[in-house]
């Protein structure tokens, strides 16, 4: 099972500091929602943990494999589905898109149209498939909601949660909609401005506003 443990994570970028002091856990098999608005540090938190940005201080672990399905619907559009999915598998040499159309049937179906031809929702679930094809134990989805519908991020979702739910997959789900992530999420963590200014279980955050 995929775990993500950050603690007191400093990031600096130059003379600015972008994250201060953050900790944050992801258990195995949990769901859980980093939220915040323009600017706050959530790509930067993404960035470490991928191993893009170094730590200025503190420490950042990921156990198990970590996928990051990036913000922006990112997909190729002058290349099919299957050549979409097929490009999330290459670095790990995994080839085979049975099991992703086996969790997303719907990319099964559309597996021979040009990615760039399908609807919004079709094309963050070709993103979503992508980053599946590497068989993660983490899941980072950034901005999984932006610009869709509410119907549409549900189905998605959905699929998500099946998968947290039979397969042990941990989520971090960043969102600057703060409803809907605490709506998907059982735990989420508040960050504005580069700190934590508030964490727990969805519920008691959803009062709290
Ligand atoms: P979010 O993803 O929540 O919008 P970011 O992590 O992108 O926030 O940015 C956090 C802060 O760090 C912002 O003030 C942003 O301007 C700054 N920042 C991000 N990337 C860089 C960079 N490469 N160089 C300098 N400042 C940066
Ligand atoms: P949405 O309302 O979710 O944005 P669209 O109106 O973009 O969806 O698309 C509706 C349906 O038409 C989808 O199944 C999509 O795959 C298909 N479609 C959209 N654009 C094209 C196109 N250029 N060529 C073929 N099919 C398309």
């Amino acid at each position: 099972d995929g775990t993500v443990e950050v603690r007191d994570l400093v990031v600096r970028y130059g003379p600015a500091t972008a994250l201060d002091q953050v900790s944050l856990t992801v258990g195995p098999a949990e769901m859980v929602a980093l939220i915040g608005p323009n600017g706050a540090g959530k790509s930067t938190v993404v960035n470490t943990l991928s191993g893009v940005l170094k730590p200025s201080a503190g420490t950042v672990a990921v156990r198990g494999r970590l996928a990051h399905v990036p913000e922006g619907r990112q997909v190729f559009g002058d290349l099919t589905v299957e050549d979409n999915l097929r490009l999330g598998g290459r670095r790990y040499k995994l080839r085979d898109t049975g099991p992703v159309h086996a969790i997303l049937p719907r990319l099964a179906e559309l597996r021979h149209r040009r990615a760039g031809t399908l609807s919004g929702g079709e094309q963050q679930m070709v993103a979503v498939g992508r980053a599946l094809m590497s068989r993660p134990d983490v899941l980072a989805v950034d901005e999984l909601s932006l610009g869709l519908a509410p119907l549409v991020v549900a189905d998605l979702v959905r699929h998500l949660r099946e998968l947290n739910e039979t397969r042990g997959l941990a989520v971090l789900l960043i969102e600057q909609n703060a409803r809907l992530a605490l709506d998907l999420c059982s735990r989420a963590y508040v960050l504005e401005a580069g700190r934590i200014v508030a964490e727990g279980p969805s519920e008691e955050l959803a009062a709290d506003d």
